[in-house]
């Protein structure tokens, strides 16, 4: 009870008593969505830039601490790896560090009580209230297993982390409050109050992906665990709401099977990264490999599953699966899976 009191606190303080206090309130609003004043131009950019600084943050996290550091589903130059850096920290949700060991340690022991949002413990505590309490034991002592020597090991990730205060300073508040009042006159309440609600809005869809896809959807790659496709993240969350893919093959970049730019917009961005030679060895589950095991571990859920040779893709397929894997790199990798991922990379 007094974890749903803070929450509505932090809910009140941030977004619903300012918005009420000041008269712009859908000016407020609207500054995180899309455009909705078409016919004035100056106006409409504003919309834009707002959105676009929204967008580019949620990018950092999910190509950057999700697919790259955590995962290490391709790898990035340096110039790549900095503009991640600097979206990420604009996401403010702790450093490249901490959100990879949190995460790395979600996908190892899933469900558990050592998963940090454990969503066995009820949609409420996978969303926010495993921000708001102390954590369970298992989760700092399996997650001292862990190995994050490879993160620990970037420089970019090691200046973050010393200047992460005046970094977050720079890039969550003071940049986004005063590139609109400079450029374009906007006043310093409205651009201020617009600051903050993209970053409670921004907040709430990345802890969707720990609660909303972690229940409501279907299971078409394993059914055996809780992770779920969940249409409507997979398209407002840059592609990340294919989660029950994702839990299944941890190490494909696309986190989906396609990096479709409307479904998977930050598999897209790795693929033009790719092209212009930013982004480099960047693993894809060929789709045999999908297919064999959504037939096998699947709910039946997926696109042509009826059209395959049940019996024969069956017997060619090992009997049990280790889902409790970070990423490419993981010693529990299933030995199968690195024969393929080698033959096709
Ligand atoms: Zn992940
Ligand atoms: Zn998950």
């Amino acid at each position: 009870m007094r974890l749903q009191v803070k929450f509505l606190l932090v809910i009140l303080s941030r977004g619903v008593i300012p918005i009420l206090l000041n008269k712009p309130w859908h000016h407020v609003l609207m500054n995180q969505l899309l455009p909705y004043d078409q016919k004035d131009m100056r106006h409409s950019f504003k919309m834009r830039s707002s959105y676009l600084y929204a967008l580019f943050s949620i990018n950092g996290i999910t190509a950057g601490a999700h697919r790259l550091w955590t995962h290490r589903t391709y790898k990035a130059n340096l110039p790549l790896r900095i503009f991640l850096m600097f979206w990420q920290t604009a996401a403010l949700q702790n450093d490249i560090y901490i959100w990879s060991r949190d995460h790395r340690v979600h996908h190892k022991f899933t469900d558990t009580d050592a998963d940090p949002h454990n969503s066995k413990r009820g949609f409420f505590f996978s969303h926010v209230g495993w921000l708001l309490c102390k954590k369970h034991r298992d989760v700092i002592e399996k997650g001292k297993t862990i190995d994050m020597s490879d993160v620990l090991a970037d420089p970019v990730v090691q200046f973050q982390r010393k200047f992460y205060v005046p970094l977050i300073l720079l890039t969550t508040f003071v940049l986004p409050t005063w590139i609109p009042v400079y450029f374009w006159g906007e006043s310093l309440k409205v651009s201020f109050i617009s600051t903050i609600t993209r970053y409670v809005l921004s907040l709430n869809g990345t802890w969707c992906i720990n609660s909303v896809t972690h229940m409501f959807g279907t299971k078409p790659y394993d059914k055996s665990i809780s992770s779920v496709q969940n249409v409507t993240m997979g398209l407002i969350g840059l592609g990340e709401g294919w989660h029950n893919y994702h839990h299944t093959f941890p190490w494909d970049y696309r986190a989906h099977e396609f990096a479709n730019f409307s479904i998977n917009m930050s598999g897209a961005f790795i693929t033009f990264m790719s092209k212009i030679g930013w982004a480099t060895e960047l693993k894809v589950v060929p789709d045999e490999a999908i297919r064999r095991r959504a037939l096998r571990t699947g709910d039946g859920s997926r696109a042509n599953i009826n059209t395959l040779n049940k019996e024969e893709l069956i017997s060619r397929i090992p009997e049990n699966y280790n889902n409790n894997v970070w990423g490419y790199g993981d010693k529990d990798i299933e030995n199968e899976e690195v024969q393929i991922l080698k033959a096709y990379s």
